[in-house]
């Protein structure tokens, strides 16, 4: 079969839309190509005692792109093809989302190759306890701040800190965000993601005077960000006629309520049959006709073999590197307006940025204070990073980059770092 896609390493994808935006920054040639290298990358085995007696040595990965703004934050991820290429691609990608929020972070991910779907609650148990211990002198509240990302969720963010906080003699809530809250998390960081993505789409909108009540939206992937993206998008008035996870999809042209979608897919482990949907493939849903496009899933699904059957208006990035560089020309040249990855799913930092406020603060806040806060840092950069587009006529995606990219520039230059 002719490999019709140009599905490339994350690594090389963030190199290209570095290329990309320097055509746009005035700066020093030097810094940049810092930037094209991440600051720290730690490879680690992971031993684990499995249920049947054997043990498993898995591959672990801790890398931080940048420490120039603030301590590196990003997340950890649980799936087979978890590379260094994979976590170095995901940590630019937060070093770039931190500076266009303006939040005092660096960019930093992790993650372990391994199937979870293959492991027992007590094995991933081990596996995160294990991973942290082997990162140990890597994390901490003030140098790096893990979170949840694919196949991570609150009960493991409660391990890590469970982890440090033992080696520590102290309890350290203040080593990883998206716990949960009875130790330390925040209101609304759950839900964050996805709020933030449907904020963006509510500005995007705007913009392009969409009225979203009646509006038809496609979610891929129903996991941390999508469920929550489609649970807000619903709020809002518009009809999902499509939702897949990895094994699949339903389409119904009436529309799907996530809530009980999410209830059904709870109790059967799938969502094939659920009420009045058709079947569909994960390939067949991405081209279905809809206002609204939410990827959130993984890397690389919009590419060069399915680009020209896109048929959206606006495609609000979920997940992190959906669009290949090909694939973001073709959507060019169509007028889709897409919300770049690096300012659409920002809401889950900057939800995690309030946890590590509250936590070091000692003082927490109710969800409204979080929703809003969230919602004012969202539309903030929104309006800048349009403004960069509308301006020097580039998409928005670069537009995004050269913001960010331009943040870290100028913060490397206060410094007098790389003299
Ligand atoms: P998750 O593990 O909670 O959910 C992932 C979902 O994607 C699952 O429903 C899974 O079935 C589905 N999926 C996996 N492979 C698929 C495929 N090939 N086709 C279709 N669906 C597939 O993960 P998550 O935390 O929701 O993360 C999803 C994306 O969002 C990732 O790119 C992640 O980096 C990004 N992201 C997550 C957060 C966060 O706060 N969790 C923040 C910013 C960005």
């Amino acid at each position: 079969m002719v490999d019709d896609t140009d599905k490339i390493n994350p690594w090389e994808m963030v190199q290209a839309q570095i290329d990309k935006a320097v055509k746009h920054l005035d700066c020093d040639p030097n810094m940049i190509e810092k930037l094209r290298h991440p600051e720290r990358s730690l490879l680690v085995s992971v031993p684990v005692r499995m249920d049947d007696g054997t043990l498993k040595v898995f591959k672990g990965y801790r890398v931080q792109h940048s420490t120039v703004r603030g301590p590196a934050k990003g997340g950890i991820r649980f799936h087979p093809s978890v590379a260094l290429d994979e976590v170095t691609a995901l940590a630019a990608w937060m070093t770039w989302k931190c500076a266009v929020m303006n939040i005092p972070f660096g960019g930093a991910k992790g993650g372990v190759e391994c199937d979870p779907t293959r492991l027992s609650m007590g094995e991933i148990e081990r596996l995160t306890r294990r991973y942290t211990a082997e990162i140990m002198n890597f994390i901490g509240p003030d140098r790096d701040i893990p979170a949840p990302d694919v196949n991570t969720n609150s009960q493991v963010m409660a391990w890590i800190m469970d982890t440090y906080s033992m080696q520590m003699g102290h309890a350290v809530p203040g080593v990883v965000t998206g716990k949960p809250i009875a130790i330390g998390g925040s209101e609304g960081r759950s839900e964050a993601t996805g709020r933030g993505v449907v904020y963006m789409i509510i500005e995007a909108a705007k913009k392009l005077r969409l009225k979203l009540d009646g509006a038809t939206a496609v979610v891929q992937g129903f996991g941390n960000v999508g469920i929550s993206a489609a649970k807000n998008l619903f709020r809002e008035g518009v009809k999902i006629v499509g939702i897949s996870r990895s094994k699949g999809g339903v389409y119904c042209s009436a529309g799907i309520n996530p809530y009980e979608l999410q209830r059904y897919n709870d109790e059967h482990k799938t969502m094939e049959g659920f009420a009045d949907c058709d079947s569909i493939s994960n390939e067949e849903l991405l081209t279905l006709k809809c206002d609204i496009l939410v990827p959130s899933a993984l890397e690389n699904v919009i590419h060069r073999g399915n680009a020209a059957r896109i048929r959206t208006r606006i495609l609000a990035e979920g997940a992190n590197g959906p669009v290949t560089p090909i694939a973001d020309e073709i959507l060019k040249e169509k007028g889709v307006f897409i919300l770049p990855d690096i300012l659409a799913n920002a809401g889950g930092v900057t939800v995690s940025y309030f946890e590590w406020v509250q936590d070091l603060q000692n003082y927490f806040w109710n969800e409204a204070e979080i929703n809003d806060r969230l919602r004012q840092i969202m539309t903030a950069s929104f309006k800048k990073v349009v403004a960069i587009a509308d301006d020097r006529r580039i998409d928005n995606r670069t537009a995004a980059q050269v913001l960010g990219i331009g943040r870290v520039m100028e913060a490397s230059q206060l410094r007098g770092l790389y003299p």
